[in-house]
Parts: structure tokens; sequence; C-alpha cells
């Protein structure tokens, strides 16, 4: 192919980057977070990449959740796919604008956009069957009771610290009007979308598409971003500046490089936690062999050491091991 346009990065980061659990949770320190977290991401634009961000949204949620639950003899609930949907936006406005100040302190002239993405699922994934991906608060279990008696809300005791509502965590089909985000992309605008996982929709009977009670992997929304994009590069910025084989025991091994036949064995192996890596590796693996491109995975200090391959694991189709 002979296009002439500039490489494409898609970069997924936790929500826990803009809140986190040791912060008060200030609207202020979510800014200066905000405005760390666009140093990493200027990075990526200084390496010569058009730039996409996926965030996630878990502790954001969380708290809208609180402020649902508190406020409930007071304002109609909202569902979760309205809770999502803010998400999106405060957490998007924050980025937006702390990027936006950054370019333009480096002069680089790029608007940046955030994009309201919903994201199809589908009403016959199993995950519907099935929920059990905790989110908001922790309730005592008195509490716990009401809601599942009044609201119908699924809940589970969560380790000890309360009981927690669980929700469906369905795959994501298809992310609605991509085609918008290919064209910002190639218009040269840094776009923000696909955040907390995307909002999820489902298409019912009619065709029409419904919100529905669920939260999607940011993960594997991302990857679906990524690959709809045909990015040259997907990061996973985590906490942890490489993948490791035997994570955490005695003979831990960080991974320079990983193929992909590889991280499949490593999955069959149980080296990758079902609520941690696993879904990152799975997303990465999805990404590697619809595109034959690359993932990175590494942490914010590492980043820019990793796009010089100085650091980071790069996740690589089968053969290109060095
Ligand atoms: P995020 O908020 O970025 O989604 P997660 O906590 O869900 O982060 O997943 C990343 C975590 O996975 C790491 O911080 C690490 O503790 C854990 N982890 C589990 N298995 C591995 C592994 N094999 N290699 C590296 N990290 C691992
Ligand atoms: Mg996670």
């Amino acid at each position: 192919m002979s296009d002439a346009r500039k490489p494409i990065a898609v970069i997924a980061f936790g929500g826990n980057a803009l809140l986190r659990p040791q912060d008060h949770g200030t609207q202020e320190e979510q800014f200066t977070l905000a405005w760390k977290a666009t140093r990493w991401l200027a990075e990526i634009i200084h390496r010569g990449y058009e730039l996409v961000i996926v965030h996630g949204n878990g502790p954001q949620v969380g708290n809208i959740m609180i402020q649902v639950e508190e406020a409930i003899t007071k304002i109609p609930p909202q569902t979760l796919d309205v809770c999502v949907a803010q998400t999106e936006g405060s957490i998007g406005y924050m980025l937006q604008n702390q990027l936006r100040n950054r370019l333009l302190e480096e002069q680089i002239a790029k608007p940046v956009v955030t994009v309201l993405t919903e994201v199809e699922v589908s009403r016959e994934d199993p995950a519907f069957e099935n929920p059990s991906k905790p989110v908001g608060p922790y309730f005592t279990a008195y509490r716990a009771n009401q809601l599942m008696q009044e609201q119908g809300w699924l809940m589970v005791e969560d380790a000890g610290r309360g009981w927690r509502k669980v929700v469906p965590s369905p795959v994501p089909k298809r992310i609605l009007d991509v085609e918008v985000v290919k064209h910002l992309v190639a218009s040269g605008a840094v776009v923000i979308a696909c955040g907390g996982g995307g909002i999820p929709v489902y298409q019912d009977v009619g065709g029409y598409f419904r919100g529905v009670e669920a939260v999607i992997d940011k993960d594997y929304s991302a990857s679906l971003l990524a690959q709809e994009l045909c990015a040259d590069l997907f990061i996973i910025l985590t906490q942890v500046p490489q993948v490791a084989e035997n994570y955490g025991r005695p003979n831990q091994r960080w991974l320079d490089r990983l193929t992909v036949s590889k991280a499949k064995e490593m999955l069959e192996a149980h080296q990758f936690p079902p609520g941690s890596m696993g879904p990152k590796i799975r997303a990465a693996v999805q990404f590697v062999e619809k595109t034959g491109k690359e993932v990175l995975i590494t942490d914010a200090e590492h980043l820019k050491d990793a796009l010089a391959r100085k650091a980071g694991t790069f996740l690589v189709p089968d053969g290109k091991e060095d």
C-alpha cells in the first residue's frame, strides 16, 4: 500500500491514572493528574504518531454511583449506561482541556476532540447470563439486601469489604460511527474515544439501539478501535514496566518481547489473571493477529524509552522474536 499517512498509535490506560486510591479525589487533583498524563501522551505525538486515546473509568464511575445512591430520595437514579456516558464527558473534558494546554505550550497545532462513543454488544453474549464485574461502592449487608429486593440488583460480598453490585461485562462487537473517528484522525486531530470501554448498547428486535446495564472492558474496546483504525502501534499503559513470566514468584522473569504463540501458551498456563493482565494480553493478541502490527505494554515512567524500543514488553507476530 502506498498511503503516505502518518502512523497511528492507539493508547489505552486505566481510570486510576487520573484518580488514584491514595488521593482525596478532588477535581483539582484530577486536573493535575490529567496534566501529568499529557506529558507522556505528548511523547507519542513527538514520535510522529497520530494519537487516539482510550481511558478507563473504574474509580470515576464508582463515584458517580455513590452520588446516585446518596441522592436517591431526591433525584431519580440513572442507569449504568448513562453513568458511563457521564464519565466519557467528564474525563474526556479533563484530558482534552489539559492536552490542549500542553500542545499549546509545545506549539503543536493539533485539535483535541472527545467522541462520545456507543459500543454495540450482543444480548446473546454469555456475560449477560453470568454478571461478574463488580462496580461502584461497597454497601452494608442491610442496604445490599434492600437494593437486591427493591432495585433487582445482583450483588456479591467482596473480600470482606462489603457488598458490591455485579454487572455483565460483554465483549465489544462494533464501535458505532467509528468512521467519524477515522475522519477525525485523518484530519490530524487527537481523538479521545471509547472512554470507559464505551457506552454499551444493543440492537433490539426493531433495529433500534438501546443502552444496557453493563460495562465493557476498555482493553477490548481499545483493541477493537485500534484494529478498525489499522493502527500501527497499540499501547497498553498499566502499573508495571513490563509483562512478566511467573509474575510475583521467585522465578519471575521480565519479558522484552513476547510472540503471539507464546502469549497464548502463557494464557493457557494461567500466567495472566482474568481481572488484570488477562484482558490486556487477550486484547493485545487480537490486535496482533488482525493487523500483523505490534503492541507495547509498559507503564507511564517507561513509555518514552519504550517508544525508542529500550523498555517495555512488545507483543509481536510469530517469527519476529528478535
Ligand atoms: P489497569 O488499571 O491498567 O487496567 P490492572 O491492575 O487491571 O491495571 O492490570 C495490571 C496489573 O496486572 C499489574 O499491575 C500487575 O500487578 C498484574 N499482573 C498480573 N499478571 C502479570 C504478569 N504476568 N506480568 C505483569 N503484570 C501482571
Ligand atoms: Mg484493569
